[in-house]
């Protein structure tokens, strides 16, 4: 089962092809564990765990 790569938690949903969504971080991954906020417009921003939301 996939795991958050940020709080490495299990509330995780599949939304997609190889696209992922933590219920407790409110944020999407992807299989390569690239990170993505979703802005309030609805789009992808890229999301940098070490530097948190730009
Ligand atoms: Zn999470």
């Amino acid at each position: 089962m996939k795991t958050c790569p940020i709080c490495g938690g299990k509330a995780v949903g599949r939304i997609g092809v190889d696209q992922y969504y933590c219920w407790d971080c409110l944020l999407e991954f992807n299989g390569k564990n690239e990170v993505f906020a979703i802005a309030e417009d609805g789009t992808l921003v890229a999301y940098n765990p070490q530097e948190g939301l730009r």
